[in-house]
């Protein structure tokens, strides 16, 4: 798969239907999908309403619906508009962080159901149904997805949730969600697809028979590393999708109106920052894995990678994240990672900025990271100059 065109990029299935019945492509979506002249000012660029109430009507209704600011505001409203235009669904919620729209998916359901998850999920997905919802009364399992045998067997009449994640932290494992989603559907359960590491750009999961979205908006799509934020975006209107904003409602786990402001911003640049994310992981996963010193590049774009042909499918690119694991051990990959000047030792990913971590001492004792192994985060400097720094710094 060519990277170096658009057009390779971003074939005529991200053509997306807004709310509207135009069809606008997603880049148009990301500039324009929730932004509005401001009709009280005239302002192009939206302004924060910081306001926690709004004034009622002598007849009892409000101007734009909008009664305290932990149920909806006019920045918020915006920009569940443009979270739910971009993935393609009906609706979307936006959280005060990934984990608050994860937990509001866990909270819906009832003591009792069963969740499957993979074994690899994000680190504090696995830690909260485990530590939180498992003491509440959630039943979960964990296994390898890319094992369909293994979710079949594992699936019961009460699983009433199937979490899926690909690619994967930290091995970048990639699985089908069309085989999953259809598995869940078969017992009755959602497929719910945490799309944080491929975005909307990337990976199109409504299309492949999910039927809930999770991101962490502090990723790729707030995209400068300076906000915390997460949503849910829903494939249909339904009472799961009526319960999860009773939770938010009611528990309020909401961004800030600035937070809101900041992601909108971010969205507007999100096609084009995903091109330069995904041409500069391809250089530098292609200049790694042919380096001596590295036993193993992980990086769905490289032909060798066990998920290269579901991902050349399944997704529109292959993403700017990748990890690598050391010939020389871990004390190869911590030594690594303090010679090198243009990859910051820090955790996260997608902002501009190229980050590296030894995920293994992040995620202590319980981590299945390999000790050699290091998670990088590629960023939008030039590809080039990443690559010197990682020649320079190899030994
Ligand atoms: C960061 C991350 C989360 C958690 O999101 P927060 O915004 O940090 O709460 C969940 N899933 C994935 C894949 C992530 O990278």
């Amino acid at each position: 798969m060519s990277i170096s065109h658009a057009s390779d990029i971003f074939p005529e299935d991200t053509i997306l239907r807004p709310l509207s019945a135009s069809r606008m492509r997603i880049e148009t979506l990301a500039v324009r999908a929730g932004h509005a002249v401001d009709p009280s000012t005239g302002a192009v660029t939206p302004p924060i309403h910081l306001s926690t109430t709004f004034e009622r009507e002598p007849d009892g209704s409000y101007r734009q619906g909008h009664i305290y600011a932990r149920t909806s505001n006019p920045g918020r409203q915006s920009l569940e508009a443009a979270l739910a235009a971009l993935e393609g669904g009906v609706a979307a919620i936006a959280f005060a962080s990934g984990m608050a729209a994860t937990h509001a998916v866990f909270q819906a359901l009832t003591p009792g159901d069963h969740v499957l998850l993979p074994e690899d999920a994000y680190y504090s997905t696995l830690r909260l149904a485990r530590e939180v919802f498992g003491p509440w009364g959630l039943e979960c399992d964990a296994c390898d997805m890319s094992d369909l045998a293994a979710v079949k067997r594992l699936l019961r009449p009460t699983t009433k949730v199937v979490w899926v994640e690909t690619p994967s932290n930290p091995l970048l494992r990639v699985v089908d969600i069309a085989e999953l989603a259809a598995l869940a559907h078969a017992v009755g359960a959602r497929c719910v697809v945490d799309n944080t590491w491929s975005t909307p750009l990337l990976q199109r999961p409504f299309s492949h028979g999910a039927d809930l979205v999770m991101h962490s908006t502090t990723k790729y799509l707030g995209g400068h590393s300076d906000l915390i934020g997460g949503a849910l975006v829903a494939r249909v209107e339904d009472d799961f999708v009526a319960r999860l904003r009773v939770l938010q409602g009611l528990g309020g786990a909401i961004p800030s109106p600035f937070d809101c402001w900041l992601l909108m911003r971010g969205i507007r640049s999100l096609p084009w920052r995903m091109r330069g994310h995904c041409e500069n992981a391809f250089a530098v996963a292609r200049f790694l894995a042919a380096h001596p010193a590295i036993e193993a590049v992980h990086y769905p774009g490289l032909p060798s990678h066990p998920g290269h042909d579901i991902a050349a499918r399944q997704m529109n690119d292959f993403g700017g994240m990748l990890s690598i694991q050391l010939r020389g051990g871990e004390q190869a990959a911590l030594d690594l990672t303090s010679r090198l000047e243009l990859f910051t030792r820090a955790t996260s990913l997608g902002g501009p900025e190229s980050l590296i971590e030894h995920r293994a001492s992040v995620e202590g004792p319980t981590t299945i990271s390999p000790r050699n192994l290091l998670r990088v985060s590629v960023g939008l400097e030039n590809a080039d100059d990443l690559i010197e720094d990682l020649d320079r710094s190899l030994r």
